[in-house]
């Protein structure tokens, strides 16, 4: 098995009715890490690099070919992605990198701006065959911006997509970044309608992935 597009392991957990784990890299043993426990489960999986990790380094670069090189010699199939750009030039770098997938993180941003700059990011990214993760309803928690209750409504979700063409959207169902206690909720009631209401929204009538952003999938009590 070998490096592969988060658009191919996604859609086929959707199709699945299962779910993909996204974790995040932030060096290299990391990454390591990750991979190995992925062959020892046996199933794939997703390193992503967030732009706080890119930052960290000083840069996108090092950090990700050395994460596409492990993918490329992994016994599974692993995709790289990138994570929360909230800048649209990062988007653009990984995708000359060769990352299958990216998410655009406009998440808080007012509506409008955050569905302009999204369709064109996505636009970019998509003429490269590149998957597109889009986000509305900031997740809570994220660099102090959380806020709480902040829920995403399933036909704003649609038109969301509907206007941006994003392939995967993250929502605000309960999740939160990093949490410090178990105190989070998910809003199990609203993912059926979010799911609902973006099945055969996408491009071609595909489903849209809903996407859950958490610190610790274990301290989620649902
Ligand atoms: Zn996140």
């Amino acid at each position: 098995m070998t490096l592969v597009s988060a658009r191919e392991l996604v859609t086929a957990a959707s199709d699945a009715g299962t779910g993909i784990g996204a974790f995040n890299v932030i060096h290299l043993e990391t990454a390591e890490g990750l991979v190995r426990a992925a062959a020892l489960a046996g199933l794939p999986v997703i390193l992503q690099i967030s732009q706080n990790c890119a930052d960290y380094h000083g840069g996108l670069e090092p950090i990700a070919l050395a994460s596409l090189a492990l993918a490329r010699r992994a016994e599974i199939p692993v995709a790289v992605h990138l994570d929360h750009a909230e800048r649209p030039e990062l988007v653009d770098e990984a995708v000359a990198l060769g990352f299958g997938s990216v998410m655009f993180d406009g998440g808080a941003l007012p509506y409008d701006e955050n569905v302009a700059l999204t369709a064109e990011v996505a636009a970019r990214a998509h003429r490269a065959g590149v998957f597109v993760e889009g986000e509305l309803g900031e997740v809570g928690g994220k660099d102090g911006a959380h806020a709480p209750g902040v829920r995403t409504d399933p036909d704003e979700a649609r038109a969301f997509v509907a206007a941006t063409g994003v392939d995967a959207l993250a929502v605000a169902v309960g999740s939160s970044h990093a949490m410090t206690d178990r105190t989070a909720s998910l809003d199990l009631d609203l993912i059926a309608r979010l799911r609902a209401a973006l099945r055969g929204a996408g491009a071609a009538g595909a489903d849209v992935p809903l996407v859950l952003h958490a610190e610790d999938p274990a301290d989620i009590e649902a």
